[in-house]
């Protein structure tokens, strides 16, 4: 009952989870749509000093601990209580986007990384990790169509970087393979939100 979505900057992953939230709600189930950095006033403020221009710069280490800070709080306060009630949570964003921005990219040890999360959120994984896949130039398309083009909020990343973010997402796929789903995130939200539904095995709307 608890499914994240990651994948790069432009993948559509805010589209998708509310649209999958939306269609878990039509049919009667209680669903928490949330995402992170975020989902408590304490992890919005930890958003703030990450992702609020100017960006001040943080070393791959301090951003992991501030993700994770964020994530404790998130999962403590917010998706621990939703799925303790019986509620679906479906999270933008969860420990795999450290792993592979401050894990593949920023450099530091994915086995260190599990286990700060298993300090802070009790290794909370989710159920099902849907990771939407978009080659750069039509990210780099719908980010230029949404914001003019800004790819990064974090800042002073290029896009040799978001290439190797990429690559770290498809590796931390193919090692786990029961937990994570690969989506094809090209064409329109109706054609993505379409695949993902039956990956999951959910109804589809009419
Ligand atoms: O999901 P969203 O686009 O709001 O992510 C906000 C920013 O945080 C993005 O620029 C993303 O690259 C960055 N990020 C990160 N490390 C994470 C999660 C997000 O650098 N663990």
């Amino acid at each position: 009952r608890f499914i994240s979505l990651e994948g790069g900057e432009g993948a559509g992953k805010s589209t998708q989870a509310r649209l999958l939230a939306d269609t878990l709600r039509q049919s009667g189930l209680e669903v928490l749509l949330t995402r992170e950095p975020g989902g408590t006033p304490g992890a919005e403020a930890i958003r703030q000093m990450l992702l609020a221009p100017p960006a001040p710069g943080w070393t791959a280490a301090a951003e992991a601990l501030l993700f994770a800070a964020a994530r404790a709080d998130h999962v403590a306060r917010t998706i621990i209580p939703a799925l303790a009630r019986g509620a679906w949570v479906v999270c933008d964003r969860f420990l795999d986007s450290s792993r592979a921005y401050q894990g593949g990219e920023g450099g530091l040890d994915d086995a260190d990384l599990l286990a700060i999360h298993r300090i802070g959120s009790h290794g909370l994984l989710p159920g099902k990790t849907l990771l939407l896949e978009l080659g750069a130039d039509q990210a780099g398309e719908r980010l230029h169509a949404r914001d003019g083009g800004s790819s990064d909020a974090i800042g002073g990343r290029d896009a040799g970087y978001h290439a190797g973010v990429a690559i770290r997402f498809a590796e931390l796929a193919v090692a786990d393979p029961d937990r994570f789903i690969r989506i094809d995130a090209t064409g329109s939200p109706a054609a993505v939100h379409h695949r993902i539904l039956t990956a999951i095995g959910a109804p589809h709307p009419c």
